[in-house]
């Protein structure tokens, strides 16, 4: 098939959408190029390979922050889906869309289009959502569950602890409150977004999908974008389209191709020999990121360490899974929490709580091991503020391709972002000091902030605290001249026929988990792309 209409760059949570909403009007002839390959393992599929896929060279682009001067200089790692489904293949699969301030925030900072009332139409048109009783509602493409029959019982004392001290309960996918946490699975099954858009587009003649294409430039007749340079098992090639370049390679690569092509801080690129197509110094700035912190408690009853941390354990829970997709293997680690407030005088959430039965106190290299947890029964209560103020950059650092690009956090920089993480710890302190926790708490296991100063809890967190995974805003949209990248149609500004559509685009980070969010963004581009 030549002559494309689209060239979309990533099969991520966005480029499955888009490939998806495009190809699906036959007119269109539209190429996907996604640099990783298939999807097709156990550890993606089995929710329970959570913690293999965390480090696995074979779909993971497992990068690493540049050191961060307020996390006393620490390296973060900073895991990406390089694979059918990008993240989505290999994140968590909790489902939040995020608060309806953060969608009106959106449309504020002079982006008409996306408001919550706007924004929460588009998130119904992508979810198939199915209730704790198998009870089925929407429309979308997107299975999300309700897992809670299958969730650890201990999680009833954290439901009982966060109701003592006022937190309510709620319907974690769209508001505020406590309570179990949907996942994008369907049957016990992973539902990333390869598998709930790509897979049946995948049957269209229409679209064609080139796995193991890595994508170095895009390619321009002056200002206006023609197609892409990639490599495909070891060889040059060229792609050329009449329509247009949708750049979908994440909040971290989108950026650095951009400034690859020549479109970014002019003074930077000219240093490192790259010929200047655009001066825009936005393009990799406005980074945001979720920092999140937890702290492990040895219980008094047994938690998932005692099922996943032995061989019968193992054993029984593959089995359940194998007859029944059920059990432990069919569940994400982030069993329950919510967006809560940690003042009640606060007008939106600020806090986002996590709480997981299963602890391991000792990690290896990185690795998140899901199987090899504490010997003793252990769990884990965990917060990220939900709507931090810093603001870092990701900035090519060669003009090879194939250089990772420099990922500066920046994180915890401003007063803000201390105060809303010393806020979170004490909210658990809160937490830890109810009668359903001191029931079922035995000992502290590491660093607790029970009784500490601000200044311990800070040194602390300056220590341990580390991304959950949610860098966006590298490409922003907002007007010109408020530092935007793109327009309120996702189209890069002063360039034709390119747009950017993944979590780049965020104009400020959502309240919770970013992967509803950004397929909601990709469904809303799609729209925009289709009208015209
Ligand atoms: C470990 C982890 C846990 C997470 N947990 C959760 C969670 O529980 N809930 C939640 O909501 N969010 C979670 N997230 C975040 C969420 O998954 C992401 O925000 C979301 O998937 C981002 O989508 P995207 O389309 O912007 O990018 P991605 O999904 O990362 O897609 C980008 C795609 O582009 C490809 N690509 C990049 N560069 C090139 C190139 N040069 N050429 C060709 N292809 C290229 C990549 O290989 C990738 O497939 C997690 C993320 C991670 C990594």
């Amino acid at each position: 098939m030549d002559g494309y209409d689209y060239i979309i760059v990533g099969a991520g949570s966005a480029g499955c959408v888009i490939a998806n909403r495009l190809s699906a009007d036959s007119r269109n002839r539209v190429l996907l190029l996604e640099a990783g390959g298939s999807d097709r393992y156990a550890r993606i599929k089995a929710p329970i390979g959570y913690g293999l896929t965390f480090h696995d060279p074979k779909m993971n682009w497992r990068l690493h922050a540049a050191r961060d001067p307020s996390l006393d200089h620490r390296e973060m790692y900073w895991p990406r889906g390089k694979v059918l489904g990008g993240s989505s293949s290999i994140n968590a699969m909790v489902w939040c869309r995020g608060l309806d301030g953060d969608f009106d925030d959106w449309r504020a900072a002079g982006n008409p289009g996306w408001s919550a009332a706007e924004t929460t139409a588009v998130f119904e048109r992508i979810e198939r959502r199915v209730d704790a009783d198998g009870v089925k509602t929407g429309v979308g493409l997107q299975w999300v569950s309700d897992r809670s029959r299958d969730l650890h019982g201990l999680g009833q004392s954290y439901m009982e602890a966060a109701t003592e001290i006022g937190l309510e309960k709620g319907n974690t996918i769209s508001g505020e409150g406590v309570g179990p946490y949907w996942s994008t699975t369907r049957d016990g099954r992973r539902h990333s977004a390869a598998d709930a858009f790509l897979k049946q587009a995948r049957k269209r003649r229409n679209l064609r999908v080139i796995t193991g294409a890595e994508v170095t430039r895009l390619d321009f007749e002056g200002r206006c974008a023609r197609g892409v340079s990639y490599l495909h098992r070891g060889q040059a090639l060229h792609a050329e389209c009449r329509g247009e370049v949708i750049l979908c390679a994440g909040a971290v690569k989108s950026p650095q191709l951009l400034q690859l092509s020549g479109i970014g801080p002019a003074e930077q690129l000219r240093t490192l020999g790259i010929k200047v197509r655009l001066d825009a110094p936005c393009v990799g700035g406005g980074l945001q990121d979720h920092l999140g912190m937890s702290y492990a408690y040895r219980a008094s009853e047994p938690t998932l360490n005692q099922v996943l941390g032995t061989k019968r354990g193992q054993l029984a829970s593959a089995l359940q899974y194998l007859l029944k997709r059920n059990g432990a293997f069919s569940l994400g680690v982030n069993q329950m929490g919510g967006l809560v407030r940690s003042r009640a005088e606060l007008d939106r959430a600020d806090i986002q709580l996590y709480f997981t039965p299963l602890s391991y106190s000792t990690t290896y290299r990185n690795r998140r091991p899901l199987l090899r947890p504490d010997p003793w029964p252990g769990f884990v209560l965990g917060f990220n503020p939900c709507r931090p103020t810093s603001r870092g950059r990701i900035d090519i650092a060669s003009a090879d391709p194939m250089t990772p690009p420099t990922i500066s956090p920046n994180a915890l920089s401003t007063n803000a972002d201390v105060s809303a993480m010393i806020a979170g710890a004490r909210l658990i302190e809160r937490l830890l000091a109810t009668s359903a926790m001191r029931r079922v708490v035995v000992a502290e296991n590491g660093f607790s902030p029970v009784g500490k100063s601000d200044d311990e809890i800070l040194a602390d967190i300056r220590a341990r605290a580390g991304t959950v995974f949610h860098p966006c805003g590298t490409c922003r949209m907002a007007p010109r001249e408020a530092g935007g990248v793109v327009d309120p149609k996702l189209r890069v500004w002063g360039i034709e026929r390119l747009r950017v559509i993944d979590a780049s685009i965020f104009p400020n980070i959502t309240s919770a988990n970013t992967n509803a969010p950004t397929i909601m963004t990709a469904m809303r581009a799609a729209d925009f792309i289709l009208e015209e």
